[in-house]
């Protein structure tokens, strides 16, 4: 990463630059950050920004003037809460591109990816850059770096509707870019970027398409490896054959199963997203089919939760016109989300709870955007609380490793028998885990050939127990800094291995294998991990 270019991120007039420097010195002196900025009112009104306070810390520390010091920028830092899961995200958007889907529910605006709308935060700025993605995340990489965040950890997000749709050229080129990006400069071929990548300022320890579950099969996923995808999103929507019909989903249920299995079996991370207030839905329909998302064997590790808006550029609003179609109120949604929270398994992370679409574009129903806090408010009126994996993030809070407990949670999803080992406080909350996946070998005979073609597209997954990710909290550091107490830097992530390996002897396996992402292939490396062909693996004693 070019580490100047902070410097051309924002201008700043010489008043701004002085006040900073001078609020600056207060707080290194000890005063607490926003009673130093109070004291210094700029003239023409309101305080100094953080960023600008960043910006000086940057200049002092490239002229020798200030030593690098990562307390400071933690307390001066704008947004911390982006970061405290250890890891920075960059979001790019494909260009347009038809989708073989035809979704009642979907908004088709042609100068987007179907089912993107051009005022949504992430379109926006793909619409900026012209869909390039070097540029995508080099400008994401560049605002980052002017509001203080470390971006030596980036788990790279791809969105742009059915990923698989878009032609294999077209997806090594994108990925290949967003790579050059973030390795601060171009390279002659994809493999050449990954490899650049491996050891680069900026590294991809993460990265996640999203795509319909009918495209989902052995090939694909082997070209996925190839690319370095570690994780997919895919639009379950509903758990009813009927409601996937009537809102001309195009896939059936047996289709999301059928991914969710294949995945796991080759060690994707799966995330699914879920929307109550289909056509035909209501929400006690809603609440039963929430719960077959754990009990029918697709057990996601993240999930979305997306209430049905109703947008006047997609075909629902023709039939809501016409009387047939009712988004549900604000109350409604409420109380439904906050039925269905608490039986969110432990394992699993919500991610969202709304999509982040601009109140203008939806014509009926809720607008409401805080929707998170509205159900959070409900669950603490009810003496209930929600336990998935967002909900109990250590976050940022510097904890010792001999306060934290290991603990396994085993479930069975389809195919697999699963093991969520993980470190928690006394008081619930999670400082890190490990996902480790046995896959079963009896499964129903409709799946054997798709696990037979996935081992001989990917051999070396015969007979492998899988580890589908690792993740330690903590306030994501910059490469070579030290910060005590936080959870990433006290050997968790080694000790859950340990854990994951003798788990997998025990359970008869006798080789592990990791998806590492491209930029994570050395951390596994010095824990004896060997890089085969698309996976590393480990041969177990
Ligand atoms: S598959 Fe996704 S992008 Fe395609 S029409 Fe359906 S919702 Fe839209
Ligand atoms: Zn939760």
């Amino acid at each position: 990463m070019e580490r100047e270019s902070w410097q051309n991120a924002r201008r700043y007039s010489d008043e701004q630059m002085q006040i900073a420097a001078q609020v600056l010195d207060e707080i290194l002196q000890g005063i607490p950050v926003m009673k130093a900025v109070r004291s210094h009112p700029l003239n023409a009104g309101g305080y100094i920004a953080k960023h600008t306070l960043v910006h000086v810390y940057r200049q002092k520390v490239e002229q020798g003037s200030l030593a690098e010091n990562p307390a400071l920028l933690a307390r001066i830092r704008m947004k911390p809460v982006r970061s405290l899961s250890g890891v920075s995200t960059v979001t790019v958007l494909t260009e347009p591109h038809d989708c073989p889907g035809e979704c009642l529910f979907c908004p088709d605006d042609r100068q987007l990816p179907k089912s993107y709308l051009r005022e949504e935060p992430g379109a926006a700025r793909a619409f900026q850059n012209n869909f390039d993605p070097y540029l995508q995340v080099k400008s994401r990489l560049d605002s980052y770096l002017a509001i203080g965040h470390p971006i030596d950890k980036i788990e790279l997000l791809i969105l742009g509707g059915s990923w698989s749709a878009y032609p294999v050229e077209y997806r090594e080129e994108f990925v290949k870019r967003c790579l050059d990006a973030m390795n601060g400069r171009e390279s002659g071929s994809l493999e050449e970027a990954q490899t650049i990548n491996q050891t680069a300022g900026s590294r991809n320890v993460g990265l996640v398409v999203e795509t319909r579950p009918d495209t989902i099969n052995s090939a694909e996923l082997a070209f996925m490896r190839s690319l370095g995808v570690t994780k997919v999103q895919m639009g379950a929507q509903s758990f009813d054959d009927e409601i996937l019909r009537l809102n001309c989903r195009g896939h059936d249920v047996q289709a999301t199963l059928d991914a969710c299995a294949l995945l796991r079996a080759a060690g994707f991370k799966i995330v699914l997203h879920w929307m109550p207030n289909l056509l035909g839905a209501t929400p006690d329909s809603d609440r039963a089919d929430f719960l077959k998302m754990w009990s029918g064997g697709f057990c996601p590790d993240e999930i979305k939760i997306y209430p049905t808006q109703l947008l006047r550029e997609a075909p629902l609003y023709a039939f809501w016109q016409e009387g047939r179609y009712q988004p549900y109120s604000t109350e409604q949604l409420v109380e439904l989300i906050a039925d269905i929270k608490p039986h969110i398994p432990v394992y699993s992370r919500v991610n969202r709870i709304i999509r982040d679409i601009p109140a203008s574009y939806i014509q009926a129903g809720s607008r409401r955007s805080s929707l998170r806090l509205d159900v959070m408010q409900a669950l603490e009126r009810r003496g209930q609380r929600c336990r998935c994996i967002r909900c109990r993030e250590i976050r940022g809070k510097p904890v010792k490793a001999d306060q934290l407990t290991m603990g396994d949670f085993i479930y069975h999803p389809a195919d697999a028998e699963e093991h969520f080992i993980h470190f928690s406080t006394v008081d619930d909350q999670l400082a890190g885990y490990l996902r480790l996946s046995l896959p079963s070998s009896d499964f129903p005979p409709a799946r054997r050939p798709q696990r037979e073609a996935l081992y001989a597209a990917i051999p070396e997954l015969r007979g492998t127990a899988l580890i589908r990710e690792v993740h330690i909290y903590g306030q994501s550091l910059e490469v070579g800094s030290e910060q005590a107490g936080a959870a990433q830097h006290s050997g968790l992530g080694t000790a859950l291995l340990k854990e994951a390996e003798q788990t997998a002897i025990k359970n008869g396996f006798s080789r592990l294998a990791v998806i590492a992402a491209i930029g994570t292939s050395l951390y596994y490396e010095k824990r004896g991990f060997v890089k085969e062909h698309l996976y590393m693996t480990k041969k177990l004693a």
